[in-house]
């Protein structure tokens, strides 16, 4: 399979080379050139598949050109060594529980699936060995620990973390800050928006990429954000398992826009997915983009949903691609909300109380979007993308009671930080780069 780039200005590449790349050298998003719809039999019989082979059979349909079926299927078991269920909340909505991996968030699963990916390319001698390949990612809180979990100690690699500094929590911090080997955390004296500005300019930076071996392994990287349309399968098969699969609405916390595009790409696969609710925080760039047909990205605001605090998401260019750039079609499959932070607050009060479930800050800005949006006949879905552990002040602060955290999240919070100061000014980036 090719993979072309959303801006058109570059030549269509092989899925290694789109991998190793991350960002087209047109600063566009790599695009595979062919969706493919699974056949009807694939769906009718879901319900009596695992979670590992429904991943195999969509990992198939992208992958399978460019991996033989012993490596693909290897690396999707690895990869979803947990699973990721349904749970429902009551009143015709679900969660989808994407937090039971290692470092507690969605972002696990595209992550462990790059590393994989990534060394299978390396072992085959399609990804130079000789070099260290260097995975650039800026974190706005959970990619930089699920990038740095997935890939530590996978032999020819070594990521570089770039985080805002103050910006992300003590416990998110420690999921890559405290590791060491082959992972940096380097400590970006700005906003989330300066650290993902440094990465892009790194990439188009030819003097440096002449020097080193860049990737990225932020939701821009094919490896990362494809796999994520696994779950939204696997959603739809246990739901039919209980009989409530029609009429699907699937929301999702949206920063990047990574998870949701995702999500379009298992609808264009023949998922019965009726429509979409994109949810965001106080950064209601594409919100205002459904309500009037321009897209103007902003610096982006600070929020007790972090990971989600995103001005300019860089998936937007896949859906619109997706779309064939009209508005007009976007907005038939997907529609938007936007929450305040008391908002958000007031979400996981009412969902304790009245259902005694504890949301994280994201997962409530879905749920409270269906609990809005849902119309009569309609199943809703929210993807609740990280364990509300991870935030436990704002949780504790508003369920009055302290959420129980699981020992694996518990272990990185006792380890040494070991982070690099870094300003957001590209050229002192550079030369650091230059120096390693
Ligand atoms: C990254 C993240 C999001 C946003 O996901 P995108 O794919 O960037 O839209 C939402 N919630 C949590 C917990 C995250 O870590």
């Amino acid at each position: 399979m090719r993979y072309f780039s959303t801006n058109h200005n570059s030549d269509p590449v092989s899925l290694s080379e789109a991998v190793v790349k991350g960002l087209a050298p047109d600063r566009g998003l790599y695009m595979p050139e062919r969706i493919e719809r699974l056949p009807d039999e694939f769906f009718e019989n879901m319900r009596n598949l695992t979670f590992r082979d429904i991943a195999f059979e969509v990992a198939k349909a992208f992958f399978g050109e460019d991996i033989d079926e012993d490596g693909l299927r290897a690396i999707v078991d690895d990869t979803l060594a947990f699973d990721c269920p349904v749970v429902n909340v009551g009143d015709g909505i679900w969660s989808l529980e994407l937090f039971h991996g290692p470092t507690l968030a969605f972002k696990d699963v595209g992550a462990r699936f790059m590393a994989r990916m990534l060394s299978y390319f390396i072992k085959k001698g399609l990804a130079d060995a000789h070099d260290t390949i260097n995975v650039l990612v800026a974190t706005s809180g959970d990619t930089g620990s699920a990038v740095a979990n997935g890939f530590l100690g996978v032999d020819g690699i070594h990521v570089y973390v770039l985080y805002p500094k103050g910006k992300v929590s003590k416990t998110q911090e420690s999921q890559f800050a405290t590791l060491g080997r082959n992972i940096t955390a380097l400590e970006v004296d700005g906003t989330f928006d300066d650290c993902q500005a440094l990465v892009k300019d790194a990439f188009a930076d030819e003097e440096l990429n002449g020097r080193l071996k860049l990737t990225s392994a932020n939701s821009i990287n094919v490896a990362r954000f494809l796999p994520q349309s696994f779950y939204y399968f696997n959603a739809y098969a246990r739901l039919k398992e209980a009989g409530k699969a029609d009429n699907l609405v699937v929301c999702v916390p949206s920063g990047n826009f990574g998870n949701l595009t995702a999500g379009l790409f298992a609808q264009r696969m023949g998922l019965p997915i009726r429509r979409f609710i994109a949810a965001n925080n106080a950064n209601d760039i594409f919100l205002k983009y459904l309500v009037t047909g321009r897209y103007e990205p902003r610096p982006s605001l600070q929020t007790i949903a972090n990971a989600m605090d995103v001005g300019a998401p860089s998936n937007f260019a896949r859906i619109l691609s997706l779309y064939d750039n009209s508005h007009e079609a976007v907005c038939r499959d997907i529609s938007g909300a936007s929450f305040t932070d008391e908002q958000i607050r007031i979400a996981m009060s009412e969902c304790y109380n009245g259902y005694g479930y504890v949301l994280d800050p994201h997962g409530a800005c879905g749920w409270k979007a269906l609990r809005e949006g849902l119309t009569a006949g309609e199943t809703g879905v929210f993807l609740e993308t990280a364990h509300p552990a991870k935030f436990a002040d704002t949780v504790e602060s508003v369920i009055g009671r302290p959420v129980d955290v699981p020992e694996r999240l518990a272990a990185f919070v006792n380890g040494r930080k070991r982070s690099l100061p870094m300003t957001k000014n590209y050229q002192d980036f550079k030369k650091y780069l230059m120096s390693v």
